[in-house]
């Protein structure tokens, strides 16, 4: 079998969630949307079962995934529904749709629902993406209330800059969120992972934790005690030995300036693995620093092996995890964690308890 993999520390996972709920306090919405970021919506949402008040995900799909799979807390569906269909679902099922927009209000007003629903005003504090806006909130909870069709509302928002310590973009969405809930029943829920470490103002009665579950540490030069959850590796399946100005992969991108022993790893951008990365990015093989070579492949990539002398085939090789940190894979190549987590695919999925 192809050795390439993603093994998922659940136990690691455990820990991180522990974290978030320690620093924010109150009520959890564990954020497992798309595929809980690449790491296994089900088994992820199940290792987190015995604490977790809630989950979120971005959609219907995602939310009957879970629970078909057993999950029994609620589901926020942080993109709301996007037909009258989905309303119904929703209902029928009773998640907890977010209404971002005044259409999905409308589409509350007009529908027949065949249970009373329990609502996420998402308001729009300043990122001007989703979210309605502040002026507009107590005439739309009002008529939410009035409809009948709203047992409970509760009221959200989401940062822009909340990896930005120093800037006073979220103070401002902070300030926004509560002018325009002011005096309003309902619990409050403003924190994704960057406000849950970085802004105490921003806690509310629910936080909602995504890429710190993970391990990834959104303000990585701070020390926050994340562990990784992924472990991303494949394993050296061929060696060659190159003589100084011979080249290396697609485009001949980099040319061995002496002579040089290089490892293949199975694992390439089909699996994941950007191809935005450039040479020197780390990798760690046969658990010591090593780095990428050339271009990478659609199934495979290149490592410098000439300092490792006792690696050969068969050596695994770790794309990032434990040693090697996402972050610094991502930054390298020009992106963050959440895309590069998101992205693995291909690869066997390993769910251990223990690392
Ligand atoms: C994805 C998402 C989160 C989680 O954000 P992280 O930065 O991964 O913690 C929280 N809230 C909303 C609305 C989201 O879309």
């Amino acid at each position: 079998m192809r050795p390439a993999r993603a093994l998922i520390d659940l136990d690691a996972l455990r820990h991180n969630y522990l974290i978030a709920r320690q620093r924010h306090g109150g009520r959890v919405f564990a954020v497992v949307k798309a595929n809980a970021y690449g790491h296994g919506a089900v088994a992820c949402a199940q290792a987190l079962s015995w604490d977790t008040d809630a989950y979120a995900v971005a959609f219907l799909e995602e939310a009957i995934a879970l629970r078909d799979s057993g999950i029994k807390a609620p589901i926020l569906l942080l993109e709301g529904v996007f037909d009258p269909a989905e309303l119904l679902e929703t209902a029928r099922y009773g998640f907890w749709p977010v209404i971002h927009h005044p259409a999905q209000v409308e589409m509350i007003m007009k529908t027949a629902l065949p249970a009373s629903l329990r609502v996420w005003l998402k308001i729009n504090s300043g990122m001007n993406r989703a979210g309605l806006p502040p002026a507009d909130v107590r005439r739309t909870w009002r008529r939410l209330i009035a409809s009948h069709k709203v047992e409970e509302c509760g009221f959200i928002s989401h940062f822009a800059r909340a990896d930005e310590p120093d800037c006073d973009a979220t103070g401002h969405q902070i300030r926004v969120f509560d002018e325009a809930t002011r005096g309003l029943p309902g619990a409050r829920s403003l924190a994704n992972s960057a406000a849950i470490l970085g802004w105490p103002d921003a806690h509310r009665d629910w936080s909602r934790p995504g890429i710190m579950l993970y391990g990834a540490d959104p303000m990585p030069e701070e020390n926050n005690g994340l562990h990784p959850v992924m472990t991303l590796e494949s394993q050296i399946i061929a060696v060659r030995n190159l003589a100084a100005g011979e080249p290396v992969g697609y485009g001949a991108r980099f040319i061995a300036p002496r002579p040089i022993r290089i490892g293949l790893v199975a694992i390439g951008y089909a699996d994941g693995y950007p191809r935005s990365a450039p040479e020197g990015v780390p990798v760690a093989v046969d658990n010591k620093f090593t780095s990428l070579i050339g271009r990478v492949s659609m199934d495979m990539l290149t490592v410098d092996l000439t300092d490792l002398p006792s690696t050969g085939i068969g050596s695994v090789v770790e794309l990032w995890g434990k040693q090697v940190s996402v972050n610094q894979v991502a930054q390298a190549a020009g992106t963050i964690s959440y895309e590069l987590l998101c992205n693995v695919k291909r690869v066997s999925f390993v769910w251990n308890k223990s690392s």
